[in-house]
């Protein structure tokens, strides 16, 4: 392993680029082991309303505290297990750990849409329908309750294979959105045939717009397209509350960044929420009676 010293006196982990390294083989093995062993927990950010403040669901983000290693990034173990089985065991996971903590933040009032990150190739899994179908019949949620995000790259092959899963999580209510926007390749005519309900901008165009007029052009005009479509724009990386502002402006949505808040565990996230005005994925909801 190659283990080395962050800043932060907290280590850092980085797993060898390697595909088959032993190195990485073994971190897989940890992976698995460390699934098993309820080692990975969910953090949830909220996402806000730029124009009054009020809270309109929170992004869960998994978090890994290796028992050696200490604190390993999402950005190194994602990516090791999309190439490998296990990729659909951890969103099985994540997706059950979501629900669990939406069905425990709606009985005590605070109905709080959670949005989950999957991989593309996760779409291309029939059960995973299913799956939601059944958990929030089991936890009676509405639908509206989660919400799953991708990245752009699903629109880039298998298309035939996703758009099924698509459809069938689009009868379910289950709302969609696309993450990272900008990084990829999405034409304009493809969006809009994906039925996804939210757009968010990514963090590497938005944290320059008070400085780069560039920056600043191109998401005006990605905040046009998504309101033009009828969509909701959503930014990433909001740090500043000059960013904030001119993202209010130009009429964005939603902001989610360290200036309103990070991801916290779901206890902070709780009394963070306690705190805020909140706006209900789906107001007319009824609420059922407290169950243990
Ligand atoms: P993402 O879905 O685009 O998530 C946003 C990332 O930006 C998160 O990084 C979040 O912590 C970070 N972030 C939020 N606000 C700010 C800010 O103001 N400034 C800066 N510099 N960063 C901010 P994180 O948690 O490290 O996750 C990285 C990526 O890993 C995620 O990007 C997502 O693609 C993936 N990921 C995380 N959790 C899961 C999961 O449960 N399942 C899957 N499939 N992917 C996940
Ligand atoms: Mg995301
Ligand atoms: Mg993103
Ligand atoms: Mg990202």
């Amino acid at each position: 392993y190659l283990a080395k010293e962050g800043r932060t006196g907290v280590e850092l982990y980085q797993a060898d680029k390697d595909r088959n390294s032993p190195e990485r083989l073994n971190l897989l093995g940890d992976l698995r082991r460390g699934l098993d062993n309820h080692e990975l927990k969910l953090h949830y950010q909220p996402k806000v309303s730029l124009a009054d403040g009020t809270v309109h669901g929170v992004e869960a983000l998994l978090r890994w505290r290796h028992p050696v290693h200490g604190a390993i990034a999402p950005s190194e173990f994602i990516p090791l297990a999309e190439q490998s089985y296990l990729m659909r065991q951890l969103t099985e996971y994540v997706i059950n750990e979501a629900l669990e903590q939406a069905a425990r933040w709606w009985r005590a009032g605070l109905p709080v849409q959670i949005s989950v990150n999957i991989s593309a190739r996760d779409l291309l899994d029939s059960a995973l329908p299913e799956q939601l179908e059944a958990g929030l019949a089991r936890l009676q949620l509405p639908p509206s309750a989660i919400q799953l995000e991708v990245t752009e790259r699903i629109l880039t092959g298998q298309q035939a294979y996703t758009h099924d899963t698509i459809k069938a999580l689009a009868a379910l209510g289950v709302p969609l959105a696309l993450d990272d926007f900008g990084t990829g390749y999405s034409s304009l005519i493809r969006l809009q045939r994906l039925a996804v309900s939210e757009v968010k901008i990514d963090a590497s165009f938005v944290r320059r717009i008070a400085e780069s007029e560039d920056d600043n052009r191109i998401v005006r005009s990605i905040v046009d397209l998504v309101r033009s479509l009828g969509l909701r724009s959503v930014a990433e990386g909001v740090e500043s509350d000059a960013v904030a502002l001119r993202l209010a402006e130009m009429g964005c949505d939603l902001g989610q960044g360290w200036l309103f808040g990070r991801p916290m565990p779901a206890q902070d996230a709780t009394a963070w929420l306690r705190d805020r005005h909140m706006t209900s994925p789906e107001a007319t909801y009824d609420l059922h009676p407290e169950v243990t």
